[in-house]
């Protein structure tokens, strides 16, 4: 039976009614890309690009960046690669960057906030992404914590400058999407579709700015629910505005891995879940147990309950799960 499940989990996952359901995982370095597909993961979901920056004395040049990310590639053998650029601020200093402290790092200068604040580490970083995907398919660039469509706007344009500068043209599969971790990104999907490729929903960053409770703080763990209707609406929200614009959108959040949001999600219009690499098997299996019209219709009914344990209720009363 082990055996049975490992060899499914390598298998794509499909729906009952046949909608395929990327099933990625999240990672860190080329080590954890070669375990994701071990696990059986379609491809990496998020590659938190930190550890490269992090606890060092200087920051990594170009070359050096490009080995790290060439190494990921080669380890996934041309399934998607989507590579977040620096996701530092004030709660994540880097030691070669004297930044201000700020009274609310959470709501400071981070992500790509940081990045085109300090124009050079995202230049660098987009050149080396850009070189990696001139020598593997399917990698994709995303950017952390955006609020607005400018940022996006200005991001894209580095892009496009880092694709001159680097010459030779992204191989197939190339792509340039956002995280949407801040309301007013979701709120804001409409505008943002039609400068991105794709949307990618950081649901522990945006479970924290919606409910305005502090990820890390245990006092408000009941609070910080990413089954809350409120952030429901927000998923459904970028979901609609991404269908419309023939965008796809993804959840690179904890909240992918939790058997009672897999169906949810999907229903709302989620195709990409990426999850720790030991979830990866169960979730497949959750998704080969759905049918999408019945995800769709439960989905519909959550966005509609008045709580996060009233979304709970539903869903494991409906699908008949572990409560
Ligand atoms: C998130 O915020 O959901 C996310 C995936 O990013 P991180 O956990 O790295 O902030
Ligand atoms: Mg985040």
């Amino acid at each position: 039976a082990a055996e049975q499940a490992r060899a499914a989990a390598d298998q794509p996952a499909f729906t009952r009614d046949e909608t395929r359901i990327e099933v990625a995982a999240n990672a860190a370095d080329a080590d954890d890309a070669a375990a994701a597909v071990a696990a059986g993961a379609d491809g990496i979901g998020l590659l938190r690009t930190e550890f490269a920056f992090l606890g060092r004395p200087a920051m990594p040049d170009e070359d050096e960046q490009t080995a790290l990310y060439e190494a990921a590639a080669t380890a996934l053998g041309g399934r998607p690669l989507v590579i977040r650029t620096l996701d530092a601020g004030a709660d994540k200093p880097l030691p070669y960057l004297a930044m201000p402290a700020e009274e609310n790092p959470f709501l400071g200068v981070r992500g790509l906030r940081l990045g085109l604040a300090r124009r050079e580490l995202l230049r660098t970083q987009l050149r080396a992404i850009v070189r990696t995907a001139t020598a593997h398919e399917n990698i994709k660039v995303m950017f952390p914590m955006v609020a607005t469509v400018d940022e996006v706007r200005t991001a894209r344009r580095m892009v496009d400058e880092a694709c001159a500068h680097v010459g030779g043209t992204p191989r197939d599969g190339f792509e340039v999407g956002i995280m949407v971790e801040v309301p007013a990104a979701a709120l804001l999907s409409v505008q943002l579709a039609h400068v991105v490729d794709f949307f990618s929903l950081g649901t522990n960053d945006l479970t924290q700015y919606t409910l305005a409770a502090e990820r890390g703080n245990a006092a408000l763990a009941q609070l910080a629910d990413g089954l809350h209707p409120a952030l429901l609406r927000l998923v459904h929200e970028v979901c609609h505005a991404a269908r419309a614009n023939g965008r796809w959108v993804g959840v690179c959040g904890e909240l992918a891995a939790d058997p009672v949001a897999v169906p949810l999600l999907v229903g709302l219009g989620v195709r990409e879940l990426s999850v720790a690499a030991p979830s990866v098997a169960a979730v497949k299996a959750a998704v080969r147990q759905l049918d999408l019209e019945d995800a769709a219709a439960l989905a519909h009914a959550a966005l509609a309950a008045d709580s996060a344990a009233a979304v709970r209720d539903l869903v494991v009363s409906d699908r008949d799960l572990p409560g």
